[in-house]
């Protein structure tokens, strides 16, 4: 089977193939660092986490680039508010965004750029889209000109006729109905040095604009075009469809060739899940309410495909909860059951079957719930064929074999041990003491250790990470 992806620009489902055989580069749209993120933004984010593995699965090498976006209209308000600059505002935010990416076990992306630590690459993209002639200065902001770019509104189908030709937006988030020219560069307002917000730039002191910081990164980590691009549904317009503009523009080349886009969350209501509906549920709050994060993770990924809108109920949650605790608990008795001295052919060649449906599922558009289904089906028999000891060794090691590519996607059923995450920071913090003593075999000694558990430490700007990986 190849693996077929569902692609936003032509809206159907095309066979995925990338430009470097055996590899693939991905920009996703990641966390605004003004606030927690939402479960709409963790349900997009675990999409990303899917389509990785299927790519993984698939065979592929992956690199994954995911921006924290530090800089924006809603940082700079909220610095502003608590007396501080936005790089101490938003760090708290960061810090949290990783702790929720680590309790959900999203496997970490190769990069993650933040638009602050990319100020020459912005300058640079807007200075050739001046040149150009697709952007202009107007009372010292500069604006993409959506008129020099015919093929504007081709991702999200805007009607055209409804664009008004030189009216600007200043603001990062608007409708399809004020269409129009958008900030590139904002130019600098009192106080804002003080935020350390404001860099020079041959066009004048300021700073740059939302849309621009996803173009400029992924050119400087993926080049001018690159296989896909995901994010949320509400990000198709205007962010992406400014992204293609800024990019090809200035670039003149195709940009993103495949784009993913995962639907709303909505709460109990049946409201878009977002902090502006009301509907602000954080990962903590969930965890605090007695949730497993890998309930929720569960209910992220496997209960309702990407593409589809899902309501957020505590009764749903309880119900993903449930359905890993039975997958937990099947992998478990099928691994304490010594095999029977049975004829299982029969129970072989389904096991076979349901795997290649499970198979099929995820390359048609990443459709896991589906997959799911199959395998819960397996489940059922399984049981009943433990039940009456007709599961030999050849069956269970086909089942354990099928556990584990699925467990490859849902990442669940690998129970935590109590404890294991205090006691992997204490030899963390044991290993940076080390370290700055100076005592580096010692450290590496406690590298080891870990690695041998199954532990892997990635040192990282935001201090050491750790994830769980085959033991050594
Ligand atoms: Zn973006």
């Amino acid at each position: 089977m190849t693996l077929r992806l569902h692609n936003t620009l032509t809206g159907t489902k095309e066979v995925f193939a990338p430009i470097e055989a055996g590899h693939v580069g991905i920009y996703t749209c990641g966390p605004t660092v003004w606030n927690f993120a939402h479960i709409g933004n963790l349900r997009a984010f675990m999409f990303y986490d899917l389509l990785r593995r299927q790519l993984q699965a698939s065979g592929y090498r992956v690199t994954h680039v995911m921006n924290l976006t530090d800089i924006d209209d809603r940082i700079l308000d909220q610095a502003m508010h608590a007396g501080t600059t936005i790089t101490e505002y938003v760090k708290p935010f960061v810090a949290a965004f990783f702790e929720d990416m680590a309790a959900m076990r999203a496997q970490p992306a190769e990069q993650y750029p933040r638009p602050t630590e990319h100020i020459p690459e912005m300058v640079a993209m807007i200075t050739t889209l001046l040149e150009k002639g697709f952007a202009y200065v107007a009372d010292g902001d500069v604006y993409f000109r959506i008129e020099s770019f015919p093929r504007y509104g081709a991702l999200s189908h805007l009607d055209r006729s409804g664009l008004r030709p030189g009216a600007r937006v200043a603001t990062d988030r608007y409708d399809k109905e004020s269409a129009s020219d958008f900030a590139l560069w904002k130019k600098a307002q009192p106080g804002d040095d003080t935020l350390g917000a404001a860099w020079d730039a041959p066009f004048g002191p300021g700073r740059p604009g939302w849309h621009i910081e996803c173009s400029a990164m992924s050119k400087r980590y993926l080049g001018d075009t690159f296989d896909i691009h995901c994010g949320g549904v509400d990000l198709l317009f205007p962010h992406h469809e400014n992204e293609i503009a800024q990019s090809e523009a200035a670039n003149g080349k195709p940009f993103a060739r495949v784009w993913l886009h995962s639907e709303f969350l909505s709460d109990a209501s049946g409201e878009k899940m977002s902090k502006s509906a009301g509907g602000f549920t954080i990962l903590r709050d969930l965890v605090a309410a007695g949730h497993d994060p890998l309930a929720v993770r569960f209910f992220l990924i496997a209960n309702a495909h990407y593409r589809q809108r899902v309501r957020l109920t505590t009764d749903a949650l309880h119900a993903s909860a449930e359905q890993v605790r039975r997958l937990r608990d099947f992998a478990e008795r099928v691994r304490r059951t010594d095999p029977a001295p049975a004829a299982d052919e029969d129970l072989i060649a389904r096991i076979a079957e349901v795997r290649a449906a499970y198979r099929g599922a995820l390359d048609d558009d990443l459709n896991l719930p589906q997959g799911i289904g199959v395998v819960f089906e397996l489940v059922r028999e399984a049981n009943a064929a433990l039940d009456e000891k007709k599961v030999g060794a050849g069956a269970r090691g086909a089942l354990l074999g099928l556990l584990e590519e699925v467990d490859g996607h849902l990442d669940v059923m690998g129970g935590e041990e109590p404890g294991l995450a205090d006691e992997v920071e204490r030899l963390i913090a044991e290993r940076e003491a080390a370290r700055a003593a100076k005592d580096f075999a010692r450290a590496d000694r406690i590298r080891e250790e870990l690695r041998e558990r199954g532990i892997a430490l990635e040192d990282s700007r935001d201090g050491v990470r750790w994830r769980r990986v085959t033991p050594a």
